[in-house]
């Protein structure tokens, strides 16, 4: 029997009231098992399982598969992602259909890249999401998730919250998925009960304050501010958003709820694991109702080098949707559409990744990244070899599987017509480029 701090469950009896004993009697029960398709990446797989109401693409599965030993999991085509926090469908769906697209979305706290997948999945094409990480370690899980899901209209920023007061008055959404004391995820993490206390409540308040007041800073007029913690505590709930209320002046936007079992609170809606299959959370929707909006100074759009146009037609679907951006040894292709905003980003914020990395020019060579395999936009025509199931493991874990008839060059490794990374065929032997960060390291075999 899991024994939690006193103080929590004095705050626990206040926030639950009457719902006391269920609410702890739920933290003890096993937590559901979800997950979120990838709409770009479909698959035949889960079709049979239970829908999650409040999001399109997500599903509660009835068991827990070895994700690590799925080729699919690898290939981006589904996210492992709790029930509860996938319901940022419904807010971001609400307002979408107030802006006018493309619009520019930014996720302040985003990895390891939940809640940007899903964004990157409900956004028209055109409209662009910066997907920011101060922690760099955990700024490369978020590149890798994103880099999974294959989209081409995301930028990945390394910045601290207060960097984007470069940038007043420039993002028509702004999402922050707080850092916060956790409580929500009691059930799953274990380690969160031992790292709570009333500090830490205090302390995440107080640092929530501080990135809010940047995200209204970069937030423009007219436009969206999404807030999200997991946890039930007031202080960083209804509270801290009531402070935004008072000091910027905010407005509240009732989020629809139709959904049993969601409270309905003063700023925002709660889920309670005794009242809904997922972990605790809370949400509220904000609009800005007045303030500057960011100028972006008219640049002259210089013409692109003709080696650059080869390598984008080498690889790309649909070449002439794309300009190429060398930045720091990297090719880049981003969307036509986003050539300005991402000058303006990239003289403001540390870049990590933007659009697709095509690659790195080394010496007379090109080496492709795992960026363009596995993205959306990847020539339909290029090389590749379909692995079964104990090979495309193999792959994954760093290895060369047995193939024959493989053309020469870059291959893509691929398995149910998903792609997993590349492979170069010389000829009398196959190198594996799979990232060596992203293999596979368990011993076990299938
Ligand atoms: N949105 C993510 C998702 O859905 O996968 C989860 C975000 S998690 C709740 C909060 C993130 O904020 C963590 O990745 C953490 O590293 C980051 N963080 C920690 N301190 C921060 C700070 N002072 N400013 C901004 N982000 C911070």
């Amino acid at each position: 029997m899991t024994s939690y701090p006193q103080q929590f469950l004095d705050r626990a009896k206040e926030f639950t009231g009457n719902e006391f004993d269920k609410f702890i009697a739920s933290l003890s029960e096993p937590p559901p098992v979800s997950i979120r398709m990838n709409p770009f990446k479909s698959i035949g797989e889960f079709s049979t399982e239970e829908k999650i109401p409040w999001s399109k693409e997500g599903k509660y599965l009835s068991a827990r598969p070895s994700f690590t030993f799925d080729p699919l999991f690898h290939a981006g085509s589904y996210y492992v992602q709790d029930a509860s926090s996938q319901f940022l469908e419904e807010p971001f769906l609400q307002l979408k259909k107030l802006l006018d697209s493309p619009c520019k979305i930014l996720d302040l706290c985003a990895a390891p890249g939940g809640k940007s997948t899903h964004l990157l999945s409900l956004m028209n094409k055109e409209d662009l999401l910066v997907s920011n990480e101060v922690v760099p370690a955990r700024n490369s899980i978020l590149r890798q998730n994103i880099i999974k899901w294959g989209c081409a209209n995301v930028i990945v920023t390394q910045n601290e919250p207060s960097d984007f007061n470069r940038l007043k008055g420039f993002f028509d959404v702004v999402l922050v998925d707080a850092p916060c004391s956790g409580e929500g995820l009691f059930r799953k993490d274990k380690d969160a009960i031992d790292e709570w206390s009333p500090e830490i409540v205090y302390k995440c308040s107080t640092r929530q304050n501080e990135i809010l007041s940047y995200a209204y800073e970069t937030l423009a007029p007219g436009g969206f501010l999404i807030y999200s913690t997991c946890t039930f505590e007031e202080e960083e709930n209804d509270s801290q958003v009531n402070n935004l209320i008072q000091k910027f002046g905010l407005k509240k936007i009732d989020i629809e709820n139709s959904y049993e079992g969601i409270l309905t609170k003063l700023n925002g809606l709660a889920f309670f694991p005794h009242r809904i299959r997922g972990e605790g959370f809370y949400i509220s929707l904000l609009q800005k109702e007045s303030g500057e909006k960011y100028r972006i100074k008219n640049e002259k759009i210089t013409g692109v080098k003709n080696n650059y146009k080869v390598i984008l037609e080498e690889f790309l679907e649909n070449p002439n949707e794309f300009y190429p951006v060398f930045k720091e040894g990297r090719l880049f292709a981003i969307l036509n559409e986003h050539k300005q905003w991402f000058n303006v980003l990239s003289d403001n914020l540390y870049i990590r990744h933007a659009g697709i990395n095509l690659g790195e020019i080394k010496g007379e060579d090109f080496i492709p990244s795992e960026s363009v395999a596995l993205s959306n936009y990847l020539r339909k025509d290029f090389s590749y070899i379909d692995f079964n199931e104990k090979q495309a493991i193999e792959y994954l874990k760093g290895g060369t599987p047995e193939i024959t008839g493989a053309s020469k060059g870059w291959v893509i490794a691929r398995f149910q017509t998903h792609a997993l990374g590349w492979l170069k065929n010389l000829g009398n032997r196959i190198n594996n480029y799979y990232p060596k960060p992203w293999r596979i390291k368990s011993d076990k075999s299938i």
